[in-house]
């Protein structure tokens, strides 16, 4: 046994994993279901790092020092049990399985509870930042037992991102607190890319841009707070001229956003734990609506406002600028919410996740990457338990200096009729939350009224039920 840390999975993923632990000095195991990857990369890049190609199970596992530490980086799902199942047999106490996929987290939960008791460590890993990530450094979140930290953190930390010299993984929690954090992450992804996306609706809908135009937009905004990986991409991707039509690429692209799921898993689970998360379901639902070909075709008819010339002149000169704004406390929500969800997670299942170290591994590596993070850091650190980061110091001043920039450019949206379910969302949440009053007060009496489902006073303490077809004047305590 000579190699420190195994990988097995040698697709794209597991292959750029397997090379950047290489080439930071660790002797990597490699093996894959279908042997020939693993020659592949052998012949390509064995010369970057100490590779042991392996060509069976026995022979991975035998490659591997105690405590061995071998990652799986295999399509999620039963792909990843049957790899487990193969494994599991020839492994010994204390060694550690490593799940890097992207998992359910209820799947890492039952895995580990699995491999638990038969003494092996569990560790569901997130890893985010694609396949050139995973070569030159992702954001690592890996939950698990802490003892198993202890010896593979090491190794994960050197093969993150890195910002300002600190590593883009820490230890997120127990069993399932990594992947969970990551599909966090995802769901926050499709927010703040719903956010940017209907920021160049509305630039060209009321402002009549051209894409490169607004490249050049988003270009500028990525000077300044909206700093981030993907501002930067939208711009670039916005520039973009279709070689073959010389057309901007947008143009040409068909208007049917796809999922691989993890939005819809942080959509499912927010609506279990009762979080409102409401931008990432509107980003995910986004999504489903523009892949509606048929139902879209349907509806193509239907009449809406003018958007017109003279439409537009009542669009204000500081429509742009007014967008930064909107966006900027549109993603503030977005990212309020995620944290929420987290904090409810590690509530349910006992994680106890430091919130200030999941905006710190965010900041390098990952898809969301963004100097944001940074400021995220920085108000859970300085109040761990703050109840939002809505009212958070800086936070709190930028979301309210852009409040009327912000409803501005929503109504505008809705007077012309450009759809921001993102931006809209975000709003009503904003009001919904610091509301002195909210008409759930309605809502209660009318449960009361056809379910008996009682209310509480303002004014004393109790349940109470008033007998609405009987009597209304008569109120029981229940
Ligand atoms: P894929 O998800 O396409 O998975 C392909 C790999 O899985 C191959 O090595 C394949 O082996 C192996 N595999 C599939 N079924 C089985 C099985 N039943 N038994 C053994 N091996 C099996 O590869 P990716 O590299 O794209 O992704 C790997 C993981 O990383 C996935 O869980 C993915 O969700 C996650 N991920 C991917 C990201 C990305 O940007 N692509 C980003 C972050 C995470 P074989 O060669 O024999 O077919």
């Amino acid at each position: 046994a000579r190699a420190s840390i195994g990988v097995t999975g040698l697709a794209v993923m597991g292959r750029n994993l397997a090379r950047n632990l290489a080439r930071h000095g660790h002797t990597v195991a490699l093996h894959n279901r279908t042997e020939q990857r693993t020659r592949d990369l052998v012949e390509q890049f064995g010369s970057e790092g100490d590779f042991v190609p392996t060509y069976s199970a026995e022979e991975f596992v035998r490659a591997l020092e105690r405590p061995r530490k071998l990652v799986i980086m295999v399509k999620a799902g039963a792909p990843t049990d049957a790899v487990i199942d193969e494994f599991a047999p020839l492994l010994e106490p204390g060694d550690i399985v490593i799940d890097a996929g992207n998992a359910h987290f209820a799947d890492t939960r039952r895995r580990e509870a699995a491999l638990r008791e038969r003494g092996l460590h569990f560790v569901g890993t997130g890893v985010s930042g694609g396949e050139e990530g995973a070569l030159h450094g992702p954001s690592i979140m890996p939950g698990g037992s802490a003892e198993s930290y202890e010896s593979l953190g090491p190794l994960l930390e050197d093969i993150s991102a890195k910002v300002d010299g600190a590593p883009c993984c820490t230890h997120v929690g127990p069993d399932g607190a990594g992947h969970f954090v990551k599909m966090v992450h995802n769901g926050i992804e499709y927010s703040d890319m719903q956010l940017i996306a209907e920021s160049f609706d509305l630039l060209r809908g009321a402002l009549g841009l051209e894409p490169a135009q607004i490249a050049e937009t988003f270009r500028t905004w990525n000077t300044g707070r909206l700093d981030s990986y993907l501002i930067e991409i939208t711009a670039e991707v916005l520039a973009h001229t279709d070689p073959h039509t010389g057309k901007p690429f947008v143009d040409i692209v068909a208007d049917e956003a796809e999922q691989k799921g993890t939005g819809r898993w942080t959509v499912q689970n927010g609506l279990e734990l009762g979080v409102p998360i409401t931008g990432i379901a509107e980003a995910t639902f986004a999504r489903s609506l523009s892949g509606h070909a048929g139902l879209r075709q349907a509806a193509r008819g239907l009449a809406g406002p003018d958007r017109g010339s003279a439409a537009r002149q009542g669009v204000p000169e500081s429509f742009a600028d007014d967008v930064e704004q909107a966006l900027y406390a549109s993603k503030v929500v977005a990212y309020a919410q995620g944290f929420h969800q987290i904090q409810a997670g590690s509530a349910e299942f006992g994680w106890n996740i430091d919130l200030a170290s999941v905006a710190a591994i965010w900041r390098g590596g990952c898809i969301i990457r963004a100097t944001f993070l940074d400021d995220i850091r920085a108000a859970y650190r300085a109040e761990p338990t703050l109840p939002t980061l809505l009212t958070s110091g800086g936070f709190r001043k930028a979301v309210e200096d852009a409040q009327d920039a912000w409803r501005s450019v929503v109504a505008t949206a809705v007077r012309l009729g450009i759809p921001t379910p993102g931006f809209s969302t975000a709003l009503a949440y904003y009001d919904g939350l610091r509301a002195d009053r909210l008409p759930a007060s309605l809502i209660q009496g009318q449960r009361d009224y056809f379910g008996a489902h009682t209310y509480r006073r303002v004014d004393r303490e109790g349940s109470f039920h008033t007998t609405w077809a009987t009597d209304p004047r008569v109120e029981h305590e229940a």
